[in-house]
């Protein structure tokens, strides 16, 4: 049995970044981007007003003590091409986005201007040099560095990307997943239940988790603990998956055949079995580049193992290096007696400041985990944790 830290080292070590594939801004969120990117243009390109108003340019020579009036020699609005320079004295009414005309000291905005006939009226102390500018390159300049590979791509990057008029780009490929449930007990929601018989629940919340995290699953599947059928469905998801996901059968019973199976199928273990709690059957290997998770059976370990190594395998495969559940530090809301010597992740709900440990942390019990927004992570040591006391804190997604 190996620790939580040292099974999470090897994990990362034995998981590579999937190739490179190129994909329209538009469908790029969610992936990591696969390359630095250098901006191709300033963004803006082009100086430009922050508001509607005037542009003005101060008169010559300048000796105004209270406001100042200004000659409208024009009108630009946001599209047009910039007009002339300004000369002293004059201003043109300029709207958001319009190009700033030459010679501009700064933009006055409109409720701080009165305007009569041709001229425009303003308040010295509305002057400021420079203001409501928005300068050529303010965001960026041309030839500098946009975004950093592996950054990973939101909606904000999808704009800001098209903003330096990129179409393209590459990011690291996602992993294609098989989700294989194991068990003869196992039935599908919606059959009734012969006496023995339990509903099968672990595809629905992983497959949920796959896709909530972005992924998505290639094929789903249930199977008797049957060794030849196990083994036949397994070698099919494996030939056609990066990643193949079993849950159940990997503990010491006599009808847990899938340790088994894998070695046959010539998947070469990295690890089995984790001083954790819940979760400590989990097995990971790998047969070439493809990854085998065989997760335990029981419906909150095989989501908690899950959640924090199968996630983070996902997360480094597709090019992310933000890896894994985001982590924090928060003060418990009560004492905690920690039993055991094994580490433990925990249910746990974040309240305000704080976090909450919830009822129910058996390894079968999914409904303490259906309202936890976090895992609380406790090292292995036995020990009470007193209210107030810091736990790392993993928050699930939302
Ligand atoms: P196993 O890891 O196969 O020994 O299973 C441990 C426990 O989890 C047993 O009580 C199983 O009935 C239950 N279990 C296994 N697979 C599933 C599943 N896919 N859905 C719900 N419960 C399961
Ligand atoms: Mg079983």
């Amino acid at each position: 049995m190996i620790s939580v830290e040292e099974a999470k080292q090897l994990l990362l070590e034995n998981v590579g970044i999937l190739s490179a594939i190129t994909v329209e801004v538009a469908d790029a969120s969610g992936y990591a981007l696969e390359e630095n990117i250098i901006a191709p243009t300033d963004s803006p390109p082009f100086s430009q007003s922050a508001m509607d108003g005037f542009a003005v340019c101060l008169p010559e020579p300048f000796d105004a003590t209270e406001a100042v009036k200004f000659m409208i020699i024009g009108e630009t609005k946001a599209g047009d091409s910039p007009t002339e320079a300004l000369l002293p004295g004059t201003a043109v009414r300029i709207f958001t986005g319009a190009p700033i005309p030459e010679n501009t000291y700064c933009v006055v905005m409109q409720e701080k201007t009165t305007t009569i006939n041709n001229k425009v009226e303003i308040a010295l102390s509305a002057l400021h040099k420079a203001s409501n500018i928005r300068l050529k390159a303010c965001e960026i300049t041309k030839g500098t560095r946009a975004a950093n590979k592996g950054m990973p791509i939101n909606p904000a990057m999808c704009g800001f990307l098209s903003t330096l008029g990129i179409t393209h780009t590459q990011v690291a490929r996602k992993p294609f997943i098989s989700v294989l449930t194991t068990g003869n007990e196992l039935k599908k929601p919606g059959a009734v239940l012969a006496p023995g018989q339990i509903y099968e629940s672990n595809s629905f919340a992983l497959q949920s988790a796959i896709k909530q995290c972005g992924y998505h699953t290639l094929t789903i599947d249930t199977v008797a603990d049957e060794e030849s059928e196990l083994m036949d469905k397994a070698r099919k998801m494996l030939n056609e998956s990066d990643v193949l996901i079993l849950s159940g059968g990997i503990s010491v019973g006599k009808y847990d055949l899938v340790a088994g199976v894998l070695q046959n199928l010539g998947v070469k273990k990295i690890f089995y079995k984790i001083a954790q709690k819940p979760g400590k059957p989990l097995y990971f290997g790998k047969q070439g580049e493809k990854l085998v998770f065989a997760l335990p059976g029981n419906p909150a370990a095989a989501l908690v193992c899950f959640y924090e190594y199968v996630l983070p395998a996902l997360h480094k495969m597709s090019g992310h290096t933000r890896i894994g559940l985001r982590s924090i530090r928060l003060p418990l809301s009560k004492d905690f007696l920690v039993k055991g010597d094994r580490a433990l992740f925990l249910k746990a709900v974040v309240e305000g400041e704080m976090v909450g440990i919830t009822e129910g942390q058996e390894s079968n019990i999914l409904m303490s985990f259906a309202v936890a927004d976090a895992l609380v992570y406790i090292p292995a040591g036995e020990r009470i944790i007193s209210k107030g006391g810091m736990v790392e804190v993993h928050l699930l997604p939302t």
